[in-house]
């Protein structure tokens, strides 16, 4: 399949023009993936002077709501407006996407180029949904390898070796009442920016008409329940590969008076 702009987030997709890097980098399945799964850390961190992006292994299309990748892709284009970050969608087929070593190529040479210092995952499998997730969650963890892996600059196009300092996870396994067991769980406060996640979302008319409100209130609730449980008004928990490191106990347990 072609790979031709996969190394180039579409300008009109994103803030400004390609960045020469970016901080974080969020990575998909399906357009509205990384905006249901973190979309409100995505944009909290933008609004921290942070440069974001997300990339989407495929463009979802089709779909049964949807009359055209094209709409789709300017459905992307929206809510990646919404949140403040750049989008880059890789060329790979939705409903037959499986890992393998030119997806985890493909997704280790946007890693190569921009950089990040964290990279946020699928994490695991969504029985009921999508099968897609399950093989995205497997080919982001390769992927974050492949980017530090040294003498093999030839596979990928050239581009030096990064190492991703941190990689973390977010869940769209909403059947499940199991929390994730990664060695670390953290909530990050998204008082802030839930209703800018909720309009990212919103801005794919053609996959949540009205009869699919329920996502919403899945969204809302999670982020509702999250947050309370860690002290703020809505909240996106995420996984972590290795337990946080605490260098000031009272800074890292106790939130700052509001
Ligand atoms: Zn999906």
């Amino acid at each position: 399949m072609s790979t031709e702009n996969t190394s180039t987030p579409d300008s009109t997709d994103g803030p400004g023009d390609a960045p020469e890097s970016l901080d974080v980098i969020a990575v998909g399945a399906h357009p509205d993936d990384v905006e249901i799964g973190c979309g409100g850390t995505l944009a909290r961190l933008v609004q921290q002077g942070y440069d974001v992006g997300i990339v989407d292994l495929t463009d979802g299309e089709p779909t049964p709501g949807s009359p055209s990748p094209e709409v789709r892709l300017a459905e992307a284009a929206e809510a990646a407006r919404i949140l403040g970050v750049h989008r880059l969608v890789l060329p790979f087929p939705n409903r037959r996407l499986f890992d393998g070593f030119e997806v985890r190529v493909e997704l280790a040479k946007v890693f190569r180029r921009f950089r990040p210092r964290i990279v946020i995952g699928l994490g695991g499998p969504t029985p009921m949904a999508s099968p897609d997730h399950a093989e995205a969650a497997r080919i982001i963890d390769a992927a974050v390898f492949y980017s530090r892996l040294t003498r093999w600059d030839d596979t990928f196009d050239e581009l030096p070796p990064h190492t991703i300092e941190q990689q973390a996870w977010y869940s769209l396994a909403f059947a499940s009442l199991e929390a994730p067991t990664d060695p670390a769980r953290f909530v990050m406060d998204i008082s802030e920016t839930l209703e800018l996640k909720l309009q990212s979302i919103r801005a794919y008319k053609t996959q949540f008409p009205p009869e699919k409100d329920r996502v919403f209130r899945l969204v809302e609730g999670r982020a509702a329940l999250h947050g309370a449980i860690a002290g703020f008004q809505a909240g996106e928990l995420l996984t972590g590969a290795r337990p946080l490191g605490v260098q000031d106990l009272v800074k890292s347990l106790c939130l700052p008076p509001s």
